[in-house]
């Protein structure tokens, strides 16, 4: 059983893959899913992207690090309404950021998030790593580590690693567990080679799971086989 854990989001959880915005069936779903886990308390951060609004490289006419700026606020305007539907369900949350002043985000410090996370307040980390030329996988593995948590859960739409694009190929092989350097040297595309090599060098295990496959989440955190295990051996 892992006590305390990092969920990476992609932005296209709230809106429906391939679609933008919100999506209010999509919130009752991950509302549900995340409560699972808080009710056996699970201690709970939270990294989400901003795919459903802006991608840093999808805004082709700008230069990148002004897109990627662009991108960052998205997942600040998503760690607000991610906030919103969970205290709505009852459950507590918090959001951290280094890159706006708002009156509902705290500013990042270590103090804070702990005395959070120990009142059982969902944590959730908003602006990415606050600078461009990153994505929030790589905020993901920073903020897993700085809150100490026992493991990254990135939810995704596939129910694990492949050798191979399950989508494109029908010969393909799920991984149940690699070590980082082959999901380096494979350059399999699930995360970025920064996300891998920070986990790697924090010896932090990463679980990638389909977060739509109900309970994914739940068995992760107990430790039952889900997903693919990315560790050192
Ligand atoms: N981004 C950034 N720096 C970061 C994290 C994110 O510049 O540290 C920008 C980048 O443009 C990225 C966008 O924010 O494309 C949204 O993040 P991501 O692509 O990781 O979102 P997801 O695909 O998970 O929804």
């Amino acid at each position: 059983m892992y006590k305390r854990v990092l969920l990476k989001l992609s932005g296209e959880i709230l809106s429906g893959e391939g679609k933008k915005g919100f999506d209010e069936k999509n919130s009752q779903y991950f509302t549900q899913e995340i409560k699972k886990i808080r009710d056996i308390d699970i201690n709970v951060g939270i990294v989400i992207g901003a795919g459903n609004f802006f991608r840093g490289k999808e805004l082709k006419d700008f230069k990148i690090q002004i897109a990627d700026q662009l991108g960052m606020l998205g997942t600040v305007i998503n760690s607000i309404f991610l906030k919103n539907v969970l205290e709505k369900n009852g459950l507590k949350s918090v959001v951290f950021s280094k890159i706006v002043d708002l009156p509902s985000v705290m500013p990042l410090r270590y103090d804070l998030v702990e005395d959070y996370i120990s009142s059982g307040h969902i944590v959730i980390f908003a602006g990415g790593t606050s600078n461009p030329l990153f994505t929030t996988d790589t905020a993901a593995a920073l903020r897993a580590i700085e809150m100490d948590a026992e493991v990254l859960i990135k939810a995704t739409k596939v129910d694990g690693i492949y050798n191979k694009d399950p989508k494109i190929f029908s010969d393909v092989v799920k991984y149940d567990r690699i070590t980082y350097e082959q999901a380096i040297s494979e350059q399999l595309k699930v995360m970025d080679t920064e996300s891998f090599s920070i986990c790697e060098r924090n010896n932090l295990p990463i679980i990638i799971l389909n977060f739509f496959e109900e309970d994914s989440l739940l068995k992760a955190v107990k430790g039952e086989k889900v997903g693919t295990l990315v560790c050192d051996k």
